[in-house]
């Protein structure tokens, strides 16, 4: 086990011992064990097996007697900082810094007002899909609280796309996370209808109620019809009118679908007739 920084071992009764760098680099048995949550005999026993290893020091607490100190090794160099900072921290009072905001009214973070928050949602919930960015250039490119001036950066050296910006017609700023911000809290089943359109709506957020089942038997029921197709054909067999032009027409489609099964019977000809029905209907009745 390397430790993280080698200690020259000093004479013990020296008096010249730097003993911030003695805390920062070791710690005593006690500290490791409350760390570790084990005993102190649990420590020794790490120490005699060669887990960790030691350096003596003269103790500070007992004049002419030696304390062993365990040298830290990076991972419990890590944790150890991290001990100490919680058992400071604690002792203090003071909250911790991260996630906690201490003043709630003012977290010094660029807001919208809500009818704001609903523009920026509304420049991003376009069917083509717009990014935040794009969204953040609309915005800047017109202010969206008195819709008079495009934006400027508050900053004139700086030239980054996402600078800081403000209008100099209302003082509005804005910034690219508070737009990022707003989008994400729009409401779930309101982005996929403006981003993605009424079909996903329906098939993400759609409420659907379930159709009784009915035991429809084989040829219980069978619908048949007639629809006239979108091209155009002509016949191989007389394929010229009279007068030499090409017999073009639209044919028919007749078919008959069982309701149970699904199967669908059908036949083409050049007329809805009697005769186009009845061929259907045999290939209907032979399947
Ligand atoms: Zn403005």
């Amino acid at each position: 086990m390397k430790p993280a920084l080698q200690l020259i071992p000093k004479a013990p009764a020296s008096p010249e011992i730097n003993w911030a760098e003695v805390e920062r680099n070791t710690a005593s048995v006690a500290e490791l064990a409350a760390l570790l949550r084990i005993t102190e005999r649990g420590v020794r026993l790490r120490i005699e097996r060669g887990v960790y290893r030691t350096y003596q020091v003269p103790s500070r607490l007992a004049p002419g007697r030696l304390e062993t100190r365990v040298i830290l090794s990076d991972d419990l160099h890590k944790r150890i900082r991290k001990a100490r900072r919680r058992a400071e921290r604690e002792q203090s009072g003071i909250p911790r810094k991260r996630g906690v905001v201490l003043d709630p009214e003012n977290d010094r973070r660029l807001a919208f007002t809500t009818e704001e928050e609903k523009l920026v949602q509304g420049l991003w919930l376009e069917r083509t899909q717009p990014s935040v960015a794009h969204v953040f250039d609309q915005a800047v490119a017109r202010c969206i609280r008195c819709r008079r001036a495009p934006l400027s950066p508050t900053m004139p050296g700086y030239r980054g796309r996402y600078a800081i910006h403000r209008c100099a017609s209302c003082g509005f700023e804005l910034a690219y996370s508070a737009v990022r911000r707003a989008v994400m809290r729009t409401p779930r089943p309101a982005a996929v209808l403006g981003r993605e359109g009424i079909n996903s709506f329906v098939n993400k957020h759609g409420t659907y109620a379930r159709l009784a089942h009915l035991p429809w038997h084989r040829n219980e029921q069978a619908y048949g019809d007639h629809h006239q197709l979108d091209i155009l054909v002509y016949d191989p067999r007389e394929p010229f009118l009279k007068n030499g032009e090409a017999r073009l027409y639209r044919p028919w489609l007749s078919a008959w679908q069982d309701k149970a099964t699904c199967v669908v019977a059908w036949r083409i000809g050049e007329h809805a007739n009697a005769a186009l029905l009845s061929l259907a209907f045999r290939s209907y009745v032979l399947q």
